[in-house]
């Protein structure tokens, strides 16, 4: 397994590994980039098939943060943790105790938030033995209502803005009034991202494999549920996936109506290629990692302290920088997707 010719190492600044034998703590803490700031990124607890799945993983998520975070203007850098073992089996208080001692050795340069396998009272285990953890603090919310470190609210809110942003950009207008949106998924992010478009005057159509989720959408927003296999096919403006990653993929983009996808699904490409497919097939593709970003930004403010519109401010900036990134794709004819990068590394390349 190498490390420094690793795929995926793309000048990772540094890559720590730890191990406990009396807790079983196998972990990996990697920090991409830190130009900006201290590294700030999701801890995540995966029972992977072997080390080097977890080392691809942990690498290419780190990257991805300092990406995300340095288009979201965030004063963070980029990186990630794995703790290699089942959540459901694996974990125990003594084991997370010492990703907190794991995490405090490193002065600060990481500081972890929270991913699949962990949650928020996990980091608050952690946060016994480091000051390095996040998303973890009481507080009140974007929305005004009271938040336990979730940052649905937040990344709602910024899809919605950036869904608002490409609108403006494909059709030339601010106003939702009798738009037809799809949304993938109206769990957490999607089911407030479809609030905020009710409230705006769309027209919502929905699709969920947990169908007591579709009934709220349809009970309370009055709108249409679909099929799961039949959502990103509609006669629609706008389809917005909320749930799962790669599907924009060959098969989707052959039979959707929609000339725009904004939703705050990671990792919505199936393959790099499809960001200029997208474009060739006149479809305007707001990239993930840009129009996702409230979250982070959300996370970011926990730690500064802030007000509720502060943090309102910063994300409504997504919508400019999304309008940067289109109109500069109009400009080259390159895809959303490869503009984002280059943006985003004008922003933390120094
Ligand atoms: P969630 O689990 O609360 O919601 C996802 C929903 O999608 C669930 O209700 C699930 O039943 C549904 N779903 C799963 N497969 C589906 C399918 N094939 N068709 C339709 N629905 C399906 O998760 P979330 O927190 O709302 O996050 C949604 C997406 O946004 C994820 O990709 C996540 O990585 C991304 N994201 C979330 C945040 C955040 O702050 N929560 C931040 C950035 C990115």
């Amino acid at each position: 397994m190498s490390i420094f010719s690793h795929p995926e190492f793309d000048q990772h600044e540094q890559v720590n590994f730890f191990h406990d034998k009396e807790t079983g703590l196998k972990a990996i803490i990697a920090v991409h980039n830190s130009n900006r700031g201290p590294a700030l990124g999701g801890c995540r607890m995966w029972q992977y098939g072997s080390d080097a799945e977890a080392l691809t993983d942990v690498l290419r998520l780190s990257k991805g943060m300092t990406y995300k975070s340095a288009l979201a203007n965030l004063d963070l850098g980029g990186g990630k943790s794995v703790i290699i073992g089942n959540p459901r089996e694996h974990k125990s208080e003594a084991l997370l105790e010492m990703m907190g001692r794991a995490l405090e050795s490193l002065s600060g340069r990481y500081i972890a938030a929270e991913d699949s396998g962990t949650s928020v009272p996990d980091l608050q285990v952690m946060a016994r033995h480091t000051h390095y953890v996040a998303g973890i603090t009481e507080r009140t919310g974007i929305d005004g209502l009271p938040c336990n470190g979730d940052p649905s609210p937040a990344t709602a809110y910024g899809t919605f803005v950036g869904l608002k942003a490409a609108v403006a950009h494909k059709f030339g207008t601010q106003d939702l009034t009798g738009l037809r949106v799809a949304i993938q998924g109206v769990g957490n992010v999607g089911f407030r991202l479809a609030k905020h478009l009710h409230e705006a005057g769309a027209e919502l159509i929905v699709s969920d494999i947990y169908p007591a989720f579709v009934e709220r959408a349809v009970n309370g927003l009055g709108a249409t549920a679909v099929a799961a296999d039949a959502i990103l096919a509609q006669e629609v403006d706008v389809v917005a996936p909320c749930a799962l990653g790669a599907t924009i993929n060959d098969q989707s983009l052959a039979l959707m109506k929609a000339k725009v996808i904004a939703g705050a699904a990671n990792n919505q490409l199936e393959h790099a290629a499809h960001d200029q497919q997208v474009r060739d097939a006149g479809i305007l593709y707001a990239p993930d990692f840009a129009i996702n970003a409230g979250g982070i930004i959300d996370i970011f403010y926990e730690r500064t302290g802030h007000t509720p519109d502060k943090v309102r401010t910063h994300i409504e900036t997504i919508g400019d920088t999304l309008a940067e990134i289109f109109k500069r794709s109009d400009a080259s004819g390159e895809g959303t997707g490869v503009i984002a990068n280059r943006l985003a590394e004008e922003r933390f390349i120094r």
